[in-house]
């Protein structure tokens, strides 16, 4: 049986950055919102010191390339990525927003849509999430002899902006949630309270939206599914509103959408276009010798660190991240002309992982080629091309690293496979629904309002038109807080800013 509901005057479909923060806006403005999310509500006892798959599966929402080389991590989980991730939150840097996409030969970004545009969101969301820069002294061993390596080749290195409060233990399982009271301050701890005080919210747990259409009258049909259900059977709940803001995340909107295309069948040729893993290249490096040990087990800030030496010239970021062994279980670290197995390489890592070696998340300005399509269930089916583009951006990295290592006497350690210098990682996947002033160029206008469809917007990563270079989380939040205030006094609503 369908059961319906109407009553609402906003639904949003995902509770992560691009949702809860519309929610919080909204709902203080005096809307009546319903948050659809498909994980469930975890309670900071129910998080575990755990990498297992399974318990990491509970998690993330996992997607393979077609090519079976790249892994898309996204949340699915009550509060979305701000739960699970590392908690860097880093304002994009201006240049990022001048990026002239070379398939329109011109700023992927809409003209009015920039860093000055998003200043006052970010403000809000640091202030909201309580962001701010870590002392030298919370900056763990490993993080600290990454900047010493900077430092010692000449180049800066500063400390990262978490979103960490005076519980954090430093147990390095921010990927696997937060058990600490104020450790991590996440979406749900810090954000969702302020909305459901407002008695304008509603939530709906462990749901999961299948489609959207459209009503003849205006406004739209929330069509859903059990979470433990799968998207090729009937949906068993259907909600309505006049206005619907889709937030699932790339690999939740963008599939949504696609699911969706019968009946919004003028959705722009442009959805599951320009996508980009931000640049993201994963390797690792070996400290000096004569550097001492680290700690690189157990260490909450192994990200503690972020330099942006490399950014004028290259439009490259880079930080420590996460704990070695991890890493090694779940890529083909080797050193340059060796093997990733045999003895050699296993006395190699025995000798180094927990004390001399750092993985880092290299980010980059690159351009958006990646596409998505659904199969035949309504699933993700990723093309991750490996163009030119981004073929020199490896070389680029690799150079550069090399360089540093040489200056320093360390080491650099790749990733790639088949032939592949670094490993291409999933886990900031940004693009599919993106935003532009054309709808040949886009999905959602500036405003994030779906072209053709009024009413309809996407506020999360998948708006995000390019990539950023830096690590995306506070970009997507202030971007969907743009998004959610523009609505707001376009509806004839006050925000408290
Ligand atoms: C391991 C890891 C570490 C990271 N660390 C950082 C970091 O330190 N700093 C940073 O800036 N970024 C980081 N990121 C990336 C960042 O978390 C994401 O870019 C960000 O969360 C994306 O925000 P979003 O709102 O688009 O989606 P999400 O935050 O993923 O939220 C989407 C929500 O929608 C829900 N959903 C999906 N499909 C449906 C559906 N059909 N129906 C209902 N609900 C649905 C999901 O369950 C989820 O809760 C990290 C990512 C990973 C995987």
């Amino acid at each position: 049986m369908i059961t319906q509901n109407q009553s609402h005057d906003v639904i949003i479909v995902g509770s992560g950055y691009g949702g809860m923060l519309p929610a919080y806006q909204l709902t203080q403005a005096g809307f009546k919102v319903l948050l659809i999310e498909r994980g469930k509500a975890w309670q900071r006892n129910m998080f575990r010191h755990s990498w297992s798959t399974e318990y990491l599966g509970d998690l993330f929402d996992i997607s393979l390339s077609t090519s079976m080389k790249d892994i898309y991590r996204g949340s699915k989980i009550f509060g979305g990525g701000s739960v699970m991730n590392d908690k860097i939150h880093h304002r994009t840097p201006s240049e990022a927003f001048d990026f002239i996409d070379p398939d329109i030969k011109k700023r992927a970004w809409p003209s009015d849509v920039n860093r000055k545009i998003l200043n006052p969101f970010y403000t809000q969301l640091e202030e909201l999430l309580s962001i701010h820069q870590i002392a030298w002294e919370d900056v763990s061993r490993i993080g600290g002899n990454f900047a010493r390596m900077f430092n010692d080749a000449g180049l800066t290195c500063d400390r990262n902006n978490f979103n960490v409060g005076s519980g954090c233990v430093h147990c390095g399982f921010c990927e696997a949630g937060c058990q600490f009271p104020a450790g991590k301050l996440n979406l749900v701890s810090e954000v969702f309270h302020l909305a459901l005080d407002t008695g304008n919210l509603e939530v709906v747990l462990e749901t999961s939206v299948k489609s959207v259409a459209p009503l003849r009258g205006g406004g739209y049909q929330v069509n859903c599914i059990q979470s433990d259900k799968s998207f090729d059977t009937p949906a068993t709940s259907t909600y309505f509103a006049p206005k619907v803001i889709l937030a699932a995340g790339p690999i939740g909107t963008v599939p949504l959408l696609f699911r969706s295309k019968s009946k919004l069948p003028k959705l722009s040729p442009a959805l599951g276009k320009w996508i980009s893993n931000n640049g993201d290249m994963n390797f690792i490096l070996k400290t000096p010798d004569s550097y001492p040990d680290h700690l690189g087990y157990r260490s909450a800030t192994s990200t503690g660190v972020m330099t942006y030496a490399f950014w004028d010239e290259y439009r490259i970021t880079m930080h420590p991240g996460m704990a070695p062994i991890p890493v090694f279980a779940g890529v083909d670290a080797r050193r340059e002309g060796k093997l990733s197995w045999g003895l050699e390489h296993k006395h190699f890592v025995k000798d180094n992982v927990i004390n001399r070696l750092i993985p880092i998340n290299a980010m980059g300005v690159v351009p958006a080629e990646i596409t998505m399509e659904i199969d035949h269930r309504g699933y993700p089916k990723i093309h991750h091309p490996r163009t030119k583009a981004l073929q020199a951006h490896a070389k680029t990295l690799h150079r550069l690293m090399k360089g540093v290592c040489q200056t320093v006497g360390g080491e650099l350690l790749i990733t790639g496979i088949h032939g592949e210098l670094f490993d291409m990682g999933g886990n900031h996947i940004i693009g599919g629904a993106r935003m532009s002033e054309q709808k040949s160029t886009g999905v959602v206008n500036p405003s994030g309002e779906v072209f053709d469809y009024p009413g309809l917007y996407v506020s999360d990563a998948s708006a995000i038109p390019g990539s950023l270079g830096i690590n995306p989380a506070h970009t997507i939040g202030a971007n969907a807080m743009r998004i959610g205030h523009e609505l707001v006094k376009n509806e004839g609503g006050h925000l408290n800013e």
